[in-house]
C-alpha cells in the first residue's frame, strides 16, 4: 500500500529517529508499504521519516549497469537497512546531482565519498557489514542522512542553497496544508 509522503517543512524530517529493537509484523508491513511508495514515486531510496515514521530504517533500489554497456541500466535489488551506520568512508569524493521525494522539483550537487563501509541489520535480524561504491554508496548516504534528520539541501554550497531558497519556500507552502 502506498503511504503518504512527508514533505519539506514537516518536522518529522528533522527528528533523530529511534532504533528498531524488534523486527515484528508491523515493521515488515512498513517495509512492504515503503517499497510500494518508493516505486510509485520513481525513487531509488526511501527512509522511514519520509512516510511519517521516526525509525532508523530505510530502503534502496539502486539501478545497476548492464554488463559491458555503460549506457544501459537495469533495476537493482531492493535492500533494507535497519539501524544502519557508516563505519568507514574513502577520502576520495565526487559530486553528483541529487533530488529527494520529500522536496519535489529541487535538485543540487552534493559532494560525497566514493566508497563507504556500513553496518546494518536486514529484515531477518542479521547484522551485516558491507562495502558500497558510487551510486549505491550515495543512495545509502542520502537515506542515512534522513534517519539523522539531515536533508541533501543541508549539504549544498552556501551559494547554491541560497539560490534554491525560493523553491524551498514554494515546496513548504504547497505542502503545508497536506501535512499530517
Ligand atoms: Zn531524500
Amino acid at each position: 500500500m502506498e503511504l503518504p509522503l512527508a514533505y519539506y517543512g514537516n518536522s518529522v524530517l528533522r527528528k533523530k529517529t529511534e532504533l528498531i529493537k524488534d523486527i515484528n509484523d508491523e515493521i515488515r508491513q512498513l517495509v512492504t508499504d515503503m517499497i510500494d511508495t518508493m516505486r510509485a514515486n520513481d525513487g531509488i531510496g526511501l527512509a522511514a521519516p519520509q512516510v511519517h515514521r521516526s525509525l532508523a530504517l530505510f530502503i534502496t533500489e539502486v539501478p545497476i549497469h548492464v554488463a559491458n554497456d555503460p549506457d544501459r541500466w537495469e533495476a537493482g535489488p531492493v535492500r533494507v537497512f535497519i539501524n544502519p551506520k557508516i563505519i568507514a568512508h574513502s577520502d576520495e569524493r565526487w559530486n553528483r546531482g541529487e533530488g529527494c521525494l520529500s522536496i519535489p522539483g529541487v535538485y543540487g550537487e552534493v559532494l560525497r565519498p566514493v566508497c563507504i563501509t556500513v553496518q546494518a541489520m536486514d529484515l531477518e535480524g542479521n547484522i551485516f557489514k558491507e562495502e558500497f561504491t558510487w551510486l549505491a554508496a550515495r543512495a545509502f548516504m542520502h537515506e542515512n542522512d534522513h534517519i539523522n534528520g539531515t536533508l541533501f539541501i543541508d549539504r549544498l554550497s552556501a551559494d547554491h542553497r541560497k539560490a534554491i531558497e525560493p523553491h524551498l519556500n514554494e515546496v513548504k507552502k504547497k505542502y503545508s496544508e497536506k501535512r499530517r
